[in-house]
């Protein structure tokens, strides 16, 4: 089973969870504040053209778009 990150729109915690191929996390629970209905997280590698290589405001360190260990 994939892993995927959920993040929750009511608190903004994001958690890691084993789920099965295709969960969406409306029916997971929040660990953090319990609240009912996530939102599944997009990959690092699965997001072509978010940060916009090459371009300027995207990331100097090439780190992929996802910049939360980078600076
Ligand atoms: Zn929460």
């Amino acid at each position: 089973m994939p892993i995927y990150e959920f993040k929750c729109p009511s608190c903004g915690k994001i958690s890691a969870k084993l789920s099965k191929m295709g969960e969406t996390g409306e029916k997971l629970v929040c660990p953090d504040c319990q609240a009912v209905g996530l939102v599944r997280q997009i990959s690092g590698f699965a997001s072509p053209g978010l940060a916009g290589k090459g371009s300027s405001g995207g990331c100097p360190t090439h780190c992929g778009g996802n910049c939360s260990g980078c600076r």
